[in-house]
């Protein structure tokens, strides 16, 4: 698509008013916060864990004691310059830590350590299925604050646990329109984040949260003044968040009262109440009274660093859906699925890579092994813990292809497989999913599921095939789901021919 056309398109795309018709354009940057998955904080030796027992987790480092000094968790800065690569951005070798401050009690030493004017990257983006390219401003290290519980009654208690947990935060340009576009950049941002491995950016346990500033505007006019929506823990909210706040500004403005017009300020989403409500007025760069931090020295990151990190990249998803669509011959939607996961797309090559048909591993994967995951008899919360190796979905291909086993049996075989971590071939034989080729005995189970069926065999004799579906089933429930059922087909139809 050309970008003179993109832009036309989205152009028409904004904001239409009820009240006025007047349509308006959505101003939009997201700034998006992610902890990254070290084994420890950014600046101490404590080993974070989701859950665990309130303050258990904390040392004098990250509970900020005095004359404590931070040390720089290598980890951490190898997996934020690996994201950095993954999005296109541009590596700083030199970079620096800052201190910003503000007084909450979730954060003991008066300050958070951030980067501010030496972020570690810049530039990169994310490119939208319908083209268009939005633009990464920065990406910086940051270390996350504790957690005030405030729904304790009259009290707030203070968990330190999440203190200096690391994060890295990035902040794009105000390059999207529409509730539609940032639900994909986050789709897209998640997704290239997880196969770096840098963080599950999981949404409910708030590995991955998400900030939204927002303003709207005319055609052709300068920027009006723009709203942050801070917290965001899901993609639905986002949308809903941005949907409500674009018609809360344009209707505040259409009153032509300026005591209305949207202020500078920071909004929190009521998920209950579907509004976004004011919070405080918006800070400026200078209320954080921002310096270099004295305790952390400058961060160097020498080219041989990146180049370890950018050799360890994995393929990412847009690129393997290309590949699984022009390579494979499968579908776009097959091919948005099956990448949605690295863990997904990884088992599905490997399968491909044995000798599995694309579409066939593909379907499977979907239509079986999906179903597994939350499953009471499986026992798998993930499609990790499913107890599979690619090898033994192949084998279960493989059964089939060669008429072995019937397809409903090869699901029996798959799930046995899943259960018992046995082999298809010895499950084959204990559990007797053989196909039965036996033409007699199928002949048998034809003619008693004919018996006292006089009205479908006048229907399948006066032209009606799909009439036979109905003796079919009953067949197929006598041999136990093994009789060959192209026999079965071809056996009916021949009785009834013959009656
Ligand atoms: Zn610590």
């Amino acid at each position: 698509m050309s970008s003179t056309g993109d832009t036309l398109r989205l152009r028409e795309s904004g904001y239409v008013s009820k009240r006025t018709g007047t349509r308006w354009m959505v101003v939009i940057g997201l700034e998006v916060h992610c902890q990254l998955k070290t084994r420890t904080k950014l600046f101490c030796g404590c080993e974070y864990r989701f859950g665990a027992e309130p303050n258990s987790i904390t040392c004098p480092k990250c509970t900020g004691q005095p004359g404590a000094l931070p040390v720089l968790n290598r980890e951490a800065l190898a997996l934020a310059v690996r994201t950095a690569l993954a999005l296109g951005c541009e590596v700083k070798e030199k970079s620096k830590f800052d201190r910003k401050h503000y007084f909450y009690c979730d954060l003991p030493k008066g300050y958070q350590i951030s980067q501010y004017d030496q972020p570690y990257c810049t530039g990169g983006g994310i490119r939208l299925a319908h083209g268009k390219f939005v633009r990464l401003t920065r990406i910086h290290m940051e270390e996350d604050a504790g957690k005030a519980i405030h729904d304790r009654g009259d009290k707030t208690l203070v968990d330190l646990n999440r203190a200096s947990v690391p994060l890295i935060e990035s902040v794009t340009e105000a390059d999207i329109e529409s509730a539609a576009e940032a639900t994909e950049y986050l789709a897209s941002f998640k997704e290239i984040v997880q196969y770096c491995g840098a963080s599950d950016c999981d949404m409910e346990k708030g590995t991955l949260r998400c900030d939204v500033n927002i303003s709207v505007r005319l055609a052709g006019e300068p920027l009006r003044t723009k709203v942050e929506i801070k917290n965001l823990n899901s993609f639905r909210f986002v949308a809903a968040a941005i949907e409500y706040e674009t018609a809360r500004q344009v209707e505040a403005y259409e009153s032509g009262d300026p005591a209305q017009f949207p202020v500078q300020e920071t909004r929190l989403w009521d998920p209950n109440l579907g509004v976004t409500r004011t919070m405080r007025s918006k800070e400026s760069a200078h209320d954080y009274r921002y310096f270099a931090d004295p305790d952390l020295p400058p961060i160097r990151i020498d080219r041989a660093f990146i180049e370890r990190e950018r050799s360890s990249l994995p393929e990412l998803p847009a690129s393997r859906r290309e590949r699984y669509e022009s390579a494979m011959g499968l579908s776009a939607k097959d091919a948005r699925v099956l990448t949605a996961e690295r863990v997904v797309a990884d088992f599905f090559e490997a399968c491909v890579r044995l000798g599995g048909k694309a579409k066939d591993c593909s379907n499977w994967i979907q239509n079986e092994l999906f179903c597994m995951v939350g499953d009471a008899e499986i026992n798998a919360a993930t499609f990790d813990e499913i107890q599979i190796r690619p090898h033994d979905l192949v084998s279960v291909l493989e059964l089939i292809e060669k008429g072995v086993i019937q397809g409903n049996a090869g699901r029996t075989l798959l799930r046995a497989i899943v259960k018992t971590g046995r082999n298809a071939k010895s499950l084959v034989t204990e559990l007797g999913l053989e196909q039965v080729q036996d033409t007699l005995q199928i002949e048998t189970w034809c003619r008693e599921a004919l018996v006292g069926k006089d009205k479908i065999i006048a229907d399948v004799k006066s032209g009606k095939p799909n009439a036979l579906n109905a003796l079919f089933g009953p067949v197929m429930k006598a041999s136990g789901g093994k009789a060959n059922a192209q026999v079965v087909r071809e056996t009916l139809q021949r009785l009834i021919e013959e009656m």
